[in-house]
């Protein structure tokens, strides 16, 4: 077991299990060797590779969706362009760029980035160097300044949020821990305290034996937060991320490392930890901060809506374009949702 490992079992045996939603923070942001505080994990050369890294074609076109939602909205003033999660920069340099074609929006906007990791920090500088619009950082969504109307994309954000998991069996709902085995080896184990049942909704409520229901309360908080920016000052969102919009009962945490499935509890922060974002869940908390919520549609959908086609015939990217939206590759496990105030026109795709 490396380090991090070695310190979160140390944890485990001073003060008991944890839950997963500790297990990844802390395999994820811990400071000295946190996956994402300590590198940048994308691409060939890296463990996994994005829909803004495959093709500049992604970030242009969420760039424009952004802009005629803008438009669809009377051009309010002084919009705030945010992104979450922003990784290595590349979506928003491209949308930055696309947006040289609506010079009315691209000449009031100020740029907010949310990211937690210092060595993405810096990535995202250099890419965003020459980019010609005034850029901030911020590490949490809580530090947005909220005083703007909200133009916010987020790729592939939600899915590194910390979850927690149920498992029904024989006598109820039991919390799933991390704790540590007989060898000192991090091992998974239901909580020995009961769930209340009262807690579970009631679509989960049939689960078979070992069925698993998940939360991310922190993706919860985050979109409703949104939606109070969006229902207060106006605005859109979308966010775009693979997951499931009907709820299921299979668990859906997962390990990834160079391009390949890893072992979730070895060897904490060497791999990227993730789960399937559950867009229900995101609907009522957009719901419950009061905007209105459209979708969610496949991404295959929204990008040939916003006429991906085109773009890929002038950049001749055909192949990057059959990856975004083909069904057996991103086109349907990825989907998006758009938030907008109520009474707004639905957005493009939607
Ligand atoms: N949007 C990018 C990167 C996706 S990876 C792309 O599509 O390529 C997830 C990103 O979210 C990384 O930049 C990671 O550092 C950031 N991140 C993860 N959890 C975070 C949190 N709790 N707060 C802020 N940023 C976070």
């Amino acid at each position: 077991m490396n380090a991090l490992g070695q310190r979160i079992a140390a944890l485990i045996a001073a003060q008991g299990p944890i839950s997963i939603a500790e297990y990844m923070t802390l395999a994820l942001h811990d400071p000295l060797s946190g996956y994402y505080a300590t590198r940048d994990p994308f691409g060939a050369q890296g463990d996994f590779i994005t829909s803004p890294e495959i093709s500049q074609m992604f970030g242009e076109l969420i760039g424009l969706w952004l802009a005629q939602a803008w438009i669809d909205q009377g051009k309010p003033a002084r919009p705030r362009l945010v992104e979450l999660g922003p990784g290595r920069g590349t979506l928003m340099v491209d949308a930055l760029r696309a947006l040289k074609l609506v010079p009315e929006l691209r000449e009031q906007i100020e740029v907010t980035l949310v990211e937690m990791s210092p060595a993405l920090q810096r990535i995202q500088k250099e890419a965003l160097k020459d980019c010609g619009v005034p850029v901030q950082w911020v590490t949490n969504v809580a530090h947005v300044p909220q005083n703007r109307p909200l133009l916010l994309a987020a790729n592939e954000f939600f899915d590194a949020l910390p979850i927690r998991q149920y498992v029904k069996s024989g006598d109820g709902w039991h919390e799933r821990m991390v704790t540590a085995d007989a060898n000192g080896a991090l091992a998974f184990a239901l909580s020995p305290v009961p769930y209340p049942a009262a807690k579970i909704p009631a679509t989960r409520k049939d689960a078979p034996d070992g069925g698993v229901y998940e939360t991310c309360d922190a993706g919860a908080a985050i979109v409703q937060q949104i939606a109070q920016i969006i229902a207060k000052h106006g605005g859109a969102a979308l966010i775009v991320d693979y997951g499931y919009d009907a709820p299921g009962f299979g668990e859906t945490l997962q390990a990834v490392k160079g391009h390949g499935f890893a072992d979730v509890l070895r060897d904490p922060g060497a791999s990227d930890l993730s789960a399937h974002v559950d867009f229900e869940a995101l609907t009522e908390a957009a719901l419950r901060g009061g905007a209105a919520v459209n979708g969610p549609v496949e991404q295959g959908h929204l990008l040939l809506a916003l006429g991906i086609t085109q773009r890929a015939e002038r950049l001749g990217a055909q192949i990057a374009m059959e990856r975004l939206i083909l069904p057996q590759q991103m086109g349907t496990l990825f989907k998006a949702l758009a938030l907008v105030p109520d009474g707004s026109p639905a957005p493009t795709g939607f």
